[in-house]
């Protein structure tokens, strides 16, 4: 049987069970007000394909899955190996195989692969490989279409002066990845300070 819709109590109890495990594993998934900002606008572009890269569990696509057109589903991409398979398992538990494809492997090598066009892009993998995500993104976006960027300010240390990080090659990439998000002329982007940052871009 397939669960939807989050009023479906048995649907709403399976997610917050992922949703607990996840977190008990240290799994960066989704924080509660970022997901609250993303929902509010699939609500309103009732997408029919979303292209998520970096599914972890499964947990955010199938947050998603309820604000799906009719007949809609989401392409997703993973690259470790046991949250592939934790992935799978909660897919097929909530029944909903059909309606989520998942890509196993490195995003860098899969999505020029993928000749999709998509409603909505959402990036949340890693950071140093934003821009990279970004062309893709931009290659396979349909016309009015929204890429998601989470984790853009990460922790804050993108919009200071912060250089000695280890982590300074993922910080100079977020970097660019919100100065050409701004500058690109057919986009019309939104850096939001909720969660760790979420750059919302849409695609005139
Ligand atoms: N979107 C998920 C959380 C994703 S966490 C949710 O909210 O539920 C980021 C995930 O991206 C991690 O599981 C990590 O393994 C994966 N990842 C990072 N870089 C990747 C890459 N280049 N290709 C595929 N997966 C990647
Ligand atoms: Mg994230």
């Amino acid at each position: 049987m397939m669960l939807l819709k989050k009023e479906n109590t048995e649907f709403f109890n399976e997610l917050m069970i992922i949703k607990e495990k996840a977190l008990e594993n240290h799994i960066p998934i989704i924080m509660d007000d970022t997901l609250e900002v993303i929902s509010k606008i699939l609500i309103k572009e009732k997408p029919k394909k979303i292209l998520e890269i970096g599914t972890a569990v499964g947990y955010s696509a199938l947050c998603f899955l309820e604000y799906l057109q009719e007949g809609g589903s989401i392409d997703t991409i993973e690259r470790d190996e046991e949250r592939i398979e934790e992935a799978k398992k909660n897919f097929a538990k909530i029944g909903v195989k059909d309606k989520i494809h998942l890509y196993e492997g490195d995003a860098v090598e899969i999505l020029p692969t993928l000749n999709e066009k998509y409603d909505i892009v959402f990036i949340d993998a890693a950071k140093g490989k934003y821009p990279f995500f970004l062309d893709q993104a931009l290659r396979m976006l349909k016309d009015r279409g929204v890429i998601i960027a989470d984790n853009v300010l990460y922790k804050g240390y993108v919009m200071s002066d912060y250089n000695k990080h280890k982590q300074r090659t993922a910080v100079r990439n977020l970097r660019e990845y919100i100065a050409r998000v701004n500058e690109d002329a057919n986009l019309d982007t939104e850096i939001l300070e909720v969660g760790d940052g979420l750059a919302v871009s849409y695609k005139k």
